[in-house]
């Protein structure tokens, strides 16, 4: 040791960067109806996390803060934080833009552009990133994408057809190549298998599985056996009556599944809602 060298004592360090994405006391209103009180919740990097929770208790409202699409609905509003590995994405020197592109999201109906080609509608993806792109790398990044949404096998022969031409289950494997090509780190899904059949939503399934260790998921289910295969962090939202929406409880899926702590949460994990 020389005498430059400087001793950190233990306690000067601060606590690790959280990373993945935390939402800090959400609040959300459209107009004066008040739909999200404080709602607080640490989605990990590297873990998928489940919201579920009953219908119109503010699962969706919560995941548009989550990319400031709210701000985008008239008459919306909301107060909290949104930290992406420790950094507000709220922060006003940051461009929306920058923050959306950080942060993809799926919806639950597939909405490719159907006129555009397989090929164009991943592209789309990649333009939102505002990088110039030359063709042989535009190919690698599609092929990239499409393999990463388990869609390669299917449409390799078809890239110059039209998305809308796709089956329903693949229009939405589409969607998620165009939301992988803008290289988020998170992915937001809502209800992103609601409109699909069941092997679809397997395909779907196994996709999110594969995608879990380079981009953090967060997904709104109804569907619990698919919350259980899929997420290890889950969080119940609930809304009761002329209440705002809350999470009741969160924690590891298998504990939120076999242990729940509160009985609200036991209820709705066991079809009694
Ligand atoms: P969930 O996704 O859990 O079903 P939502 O976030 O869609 O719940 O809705 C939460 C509450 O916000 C509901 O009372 C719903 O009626 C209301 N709401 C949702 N979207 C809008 C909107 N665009 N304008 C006004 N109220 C809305
Ligand atoms: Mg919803």
């Amino acid at each position: 040791m020389t005498d430059t060298d400087v001793i950190i004592p233990a306690t000067f360090h601060a606590r690790p960067e959280p990373s993945g994405l935390e939402a800090i006391g959400i609040t959300a209103w459209f107009g004066t109806h008040l739909v999200l009180d404080r709602v607080s919740l640490h989605m990990r990097e590297g873990e998928v996390t489940a919201l579920i929770g009953p219908s119109g208790c503010g699962k969706s409202t919560f995941l548009r803060t989550l990319n400031r699409m709210h701000e985008l609905i008239p008459a919306a509003s909301m107060a909290g934080q949104v930290l992406l590995d420790g950094e507000d994405i709220y922060d006003p020197s940051r461009r929306l833009t920058d923050a959306r592109r950080l942060i993809g999201m799926v919806f639950q109906k597939p909405n490719p552009f159907p006129a555009m080609s397989v090929y164009d509608n991943v592209v789309a993806g990649l333009k939102l990133t505002g990088q110039r792109t030359s063709r042989s790398t535009k190919d690698d990044i599609v092929e990239e994408c499409l393999v990463r949404a388990g869609l390669w096998r299917e449409v390799r022969e078809r890239l110059r057809h039209p998305g809308g031409m796709l089956s329903g289950g693949q229009q939405q494997r589409l969607c998620i190549a165009r939301a992988l090509a803008i290289r988020p780190k998170v992915l937001l899904m809502d209800e992103p298998c609601s409109a699909l059949d069941p092997t679809s939503t397997r395909v779907i399934e196994e996709t999110i599985a594969e995608l879990r260790s380079d981009v953090t998921i967060v997904i709104v289910t109804h569907n619990m056996q698919q919350a259980a295969r899929v997420s290890q962090h889950a969080a119940f939202f609930l809304a009761e009556e002329n209440q705002p929406g809350r999470i009741v409880e969160h924690g590891p899926t298998d504990i939120m599944f076999s242990n729940p702590q509160d009985a609200r949460t036991s209820d709705y994990v066991h079809g009694r809602f």
